[in-house]
Parts: structure tokens; sequence; C-alpha cells
């Protein structure tokens, strides 16, 4: 059994992993923004942040270098943990506009407790040797990283990999040449749907260190029970926000459903906070109240696992009973299976 439970000693508190980290958009537009949830799901204590996005947004960056802390300016209390992804790539320029040095300085003047490594993500439409090249790129901005790092935050090199042999030789090149905290791997998002590969991938990662591991973009409801069953330790989402942009209502156990699907119903199958008292005529028309329930959502779905792992309930299991639903989703559950079966 790969699940495994840790606690990270971080610069603003302890991290019990497991753990999601709720995308903030903050430097978007505000209608993209994350509405509060600090202080009202006990265990997202927690929030991923965009290191780039963040310092080029003019007036918010005066703010913070002139005094204004990022978590006053997130409006969450000053012990909330943030991890600052360094966001150095912009996929309409094509460039990397940062420095190792300058993300740093960013992530230090953010007082993040975890700082993600400048990477260049790859992408299925690439060649072979382009994304050879951002592969090789990424882990010497990391190692760059590792150089200039003074120990305060928690560092973690961003790995990238297009199948799991690179996974694997990355991660042991950057374990023999920096100096890492752990790993985060990338590039998921644009393959999300191949389940086999993302599977694959992940548990090459995860077989090739012991320590923190993190995937990048992949916390959504289904990837959710597949990373804890892979022993991943943490993974960031924004799908709560973009279902919710899209009028999508998640579900646990299940998926996302647009709300448009649901007619004659007087109440939504959530007893949460959110949905609890309200009819489904105001979730269905207040986009902030279907953000916060679709972050319920997601926190269910993660102490259902914790529960049966917790309660000595076989996980494989309830797996098999989480996926039995859908065709998709299940071969990618049965892929991880085999795969970590062959492990264990
Ligand atoms: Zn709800």
């Amino acid at each position: 059994m790969l699940y495994r439970r840790r606690t990270l000693d971080l610069p603003r508190g302890e991290l019990k992993t497991p753990v999601l980290f709720p995308v903030r958009n903050l430097g978007k537009r505000s209608s993209d923004n994350t509405p509060a949830y600090a202080g009202t799901i006990p265990e997202f204590s927690a929030a991923m942040v965009n290191a780039r996005s963040i310092r080029n947004r003019d007036p918010m960056w005066q703010r913070l270098t002139n005094g204004v802390s990022l978590r006053e300016e997130m409006d969450v209390p000053e012990d909330t943990i943030v991890f600052a992804d360094s966001g150095g790539f912009d996929f309409t320029s094509e460039e990397v506009d940062t420095t190792p040095a300058k993300t740093l300085n960013t992530q230090r003047q953010l007082e993040a407790d975890i700082y993600g490594t400048v990477d260049i993500p790859l992408s299925r439409e690439n060649r072979d040797a382009e994304n050879e090249r951002r592969v090789n790129r990424s882990a010497q901005y990391a190692l760059k990283a590792s150089d200039q790092h003074d120990g305060d935050g928690f560092l973690i090199a961003s790995v990238h990999g297009y199948d799991p042999e690179t996974v694997r030789n990355n991660i042991q090149y950057l374990e023999r040449h920096g100096d890492f905290d752990g790993y985060a791997l990338g590039s998921m998002v644009s393959i999300r749907t191949d389940y086999k590969k993302v599977t694959k991938l992940i548990i090459s990662a995860r077989k090739s260190t012991d320590k923190h591991l993190h995937v990048y973009g992949l916390g959504g409801l289904v990837y959710q029970p597949l990373l804890l069953y892979m022993g991943v330790d943490s993974f960031d989402s924004s799908a709560f926000i973009r279902s919710a942009g899209n009028r999508n209502y998640l579900i646990p156990g299940f998926g996302g459903e647009e709300l448009r699907n649901i007619e004659s119903l007087d109440h939504l199958p959530c007893p949460c906070p959110i949905c609890g008292k309200r009819s489904l005529n105001e979730i269905r028309e207040d986009r902030t109240a279907l953000t916060q329930h679709n972050l319920w959502a997601l926190s269910t779905e993660l102490r259902r696992f914790r529960y049966v792992a917790e309660s000595g309930r076989d996980i494989e299991e309830y797996l098999d009973l989480r996926f039995q639903g859908n065709g998709v989703t299940q071969r990618a559950y049965e892929t991880a299976k085999q795969q970590v079966r062959r492990l264990t």
C-alpha cells in the first residue's frame, strides 16, 4: 500500500499530509477569485498561489512590498500555510520571464512556506526534442534555486517527464546534485485524460523518492482518491472554481453534474453548510455558494478516503466501489491498482 500520512514541519507550523492546496487566484480578475474558505473548512488551512501573477499585478505587489502581508491581502489568518508555485512560464509568450533568483525573492517576500522551483511545462504538441530540452532546463532551474536557497522555506523541485524513466532519472539527478525537501510533478494537466500515462508517471515519481511528493493541478474529485492511493502527499486544485464557473456541481463519490440537468429537486444531495439549508434554485443563482460547496465536496472525498484507511477497512475494496459507476475512471483505477500491486 502506497497511501501514507506524514507531518511537515514548516515555517508557519505543522502541516499534516496528504493535503489539498486549494488554488487561490490572487492577481487574476476578481470574478475568478476564490471565495473565503479559511476557517470554514478545517482541513483547508493552506493555499496555493502563483508567485508570478502576484508579482506582475502592480497595485497588489506595491502593497505587498510596502508592509501588507500576503495573508492580509488574502484575508486569511496569519498562520495559513502557503505554497507559492513559481508560475515562471506564460503560455502566451512562450518565454520564461523570471529567473530562479527572482522567483525565490518573490517567494520570500510572500513569506511562503513552500517554494516551487521555476519550470517549463511540457506540451503534447511539442516535438520530443523540445520536450527533452524543457525537462533539462527545468532541472537546471531547480538546481540554481537549490544553490541560492537559504533553507527557510520548504524547497520543492518541479519535475517533468514524458515517460516513467525520464521522471525517475530526473528525480535521481536532482537528488544527487541539489538539496530539496521534496518534488512536484508537473505537466499533468494537458495529459489528464490519459489516465494510464498519468498513473505510470506518478508511480514512477513515488518510487524514486521517499521525500514529499506533490502533483500539480490534478486535485479534482476523481483524481483525489487515485492520488491518495498512489501515495502522493499533496496536490492542488482549481477545479472547484472552474466547475462553478461552468455551473458544475461536484458530488463526492460521483463527479460533476451540470446544474441545468437537474430540474425538479428542492434540495441538492449534499448536507454541507452551504447546501444544507439552501434550495436548489438558491444555489443555481449563487456562484460563490456553488464554489464553496465544490470545496466542501473535495473535502468530503478526502475525509471518506481517510475514514476508510483509519478504520482499517480495505482501501481497494472501497475504491472498487468508488469507481464502478464510470468506465473511464474505473479503468484508470484498475491501471493504478495493477502497478501498485506490483510494488507492494
Ligand atoms: Zn454542499
